[in-house]
């Protein structure tokens, strides 16, 4: 069985993604053959998404022509090629739905580390996870691949929520904190704290800070290498984003309660450790 490993750059647009020089990540897209692809987020923010892809969801191609039911079928089977498992279907998820479980019943060891404070140990999402944890810092993949740690003779599942490229994009006090948009959720009922009404941003500087996330994207690609070095050959690695974000599109600053393209855009790249 391959180990796995998920890796969700949080409000990672596409664009911002395609757009940054990231050699770690375009060399292993390279050597999969597996060019990094344009899909669609189930949700547009971060907690959906995430129960999504703990379902065993990857963001979607929306092909025409086809009912739901058989793209969830043919996407649940996928998890036969990533784990190395034969006979992994629609039905290996009946009745929970979770892929850690799924992960569990092979045998696995289920790891999660989230830089959300949405996805914290106490929601369901952490259900079926062996060790689950916020973690203390926003931006932390260093810590995240600092922490694995790889048991003979039993594969791990490791299922990574990146802060780096969620708001402030790594920029830290030069912005302003924002509760809900900056991922806090512990200030949003207090009314002293309440933003002003209208964008927090100009147009220019929102583009400078869609320009920011390329730069958050080349900051975790330099650390993907670590993650190369640390995981075992024949590791399957998923790499994308839970939700897009707007730099401004239609008067919309963030993401969530928005509806546009923007927001469902998201980059997608799996293969293996060769
Ligand atoms: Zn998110």
């Amino acid at each position: 069985m391959n180990p796995l490993v998920w890796l969700v750059l949080d409000s990672c647009r596409y664009d911002s993604f395609v757009r940054a020089a990231k050699p770690n990540l375009d060399a292993f897209a390279a050597a999969n053959r597996a060019p990094v692809e344009r899909r669609w987020s189930y949700a547009s923010f971060t907690a959906p998404s995430h129960y999504a892809f703990l379902m065993g969801l990857t963001p979607h191609a929306s092909p025409a022509g086809v009912v739901a039911s058989e793209v969830y079928r043919a996407e649940f089977s996928r998890w036969s090629a990533r784990l190395g498992v034969e006979n992994i279907d629609f039905t290996s998820f009946l009745p929970h739905l979770s892929l850690p479980r799924v992960l569990k019943g092979l045998g696995y060891r289920t790891v999660g580390r989230v830089s959300l404070p949405v996805l914290n140990q106490a929601t369901l999402l952490s259900t079926h996870f062996d060790d689950y944890r916020l973690m203390e810092h926003h931006a932390d993949f260093a810590g995240m691949i600092r922490d694995m740690t790889f048991t003979a003779g039993q594969p791990s599942f490791h299922f990574f929520n990146l802060g780096e490229t969620h708001y402030p994009y790594l920029l830290g006090d030069d912005l302003p904190r924002l509760s809900g948009v900056h991922g806090t959720l512990k200030h949003m009922g207090d009314a002293a704290r309440a933003a002003p009404a209208g964008l927090p941003f100009d147009v220019q500087t929102m583009a400078k800070l869609h320009s920011q996330q390329s730069r958050c994207v080349e900051r975790v690609d330099a650390l993907f290498a670590d993650l190369l070095a640390r995981c075992p050959r024949g590791t399957h690695i998923i790499v994308t984003a839970d939700h897009g974000e707007l730099f401004g599109e239609n008067n919309h600053f963030g993401h969530g309660p928005v509806m546009h393209e923007k927001v469902f855009e998201v980059p997608f790249l799996e293969g293996r450790i060769l």
